[in-house]
């Protein structure tokens, strides 16, 4: 897509330091990282979010995430890993071409991937259930 980043990087357009690529996915590292080896997993059809996003894509990305994580342990040495997808500018999605967040985490690497918690009333999360559901 035009004016779209990572179309960009996938049509080579622009340099990106590329570690995965396959028919459906391109897996390379984030220019910005939260950790070094932070990585992006995209869908080489441009979709702009995973509601938007085709199951074949979907699928293919989350195997692809699968697979770097694996690598990200046993070349960097990660205890863990955060798998992250911002959807939609209210989720703090920036760029707008599907993409899962890979980052590598280390033991009291200070990171905080964290949010706050809120608390529901008596009766209302089934209500929230319930309500969700019918659209399933
Ligand atoms: P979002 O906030 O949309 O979930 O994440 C977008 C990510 O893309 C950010 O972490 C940002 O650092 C990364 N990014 C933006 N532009 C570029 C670029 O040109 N190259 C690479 N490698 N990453 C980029
Ligand atoms: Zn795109």
């Amino acid at each position: 897509m035009e004016d779209c980043i990572f179309c960009k990087i996938i049509e080579g357009k622009i340099p990106s330091a590329k570690i995965y690529e396959d028919d459906r996915v391109i897996c390379f590292l984030d220019i910005m990282p939260a950790n070094k080896g932070h990585c992006l997993v995209i869908p080489k059809n441009h979709s702009k979010d995973l509601s938007d996003m085709k199951d074949e894509d979907a699928e293919a990305a989350i195997k692809v995430a699968k697979r770097v994580s694996k690598a990200l342990s046993l070349s960097l040495g990660c205890q863990g890993f955060n798998l992250v997808m911002s959807n939609g500018l209210e989720a703090g999605q920036v760029v707008f071409h599907s993409h899962l967040h890979i980052v590598p985490r280390f033991k009291d690497d200070g990171l905080k991937i964290k949010w706050s918690h809120t608390k529901y009333k008596d009766g209302e999360m089934k209500e929230y259930a319930e309500k969700v559901k019918k659209f399933l």
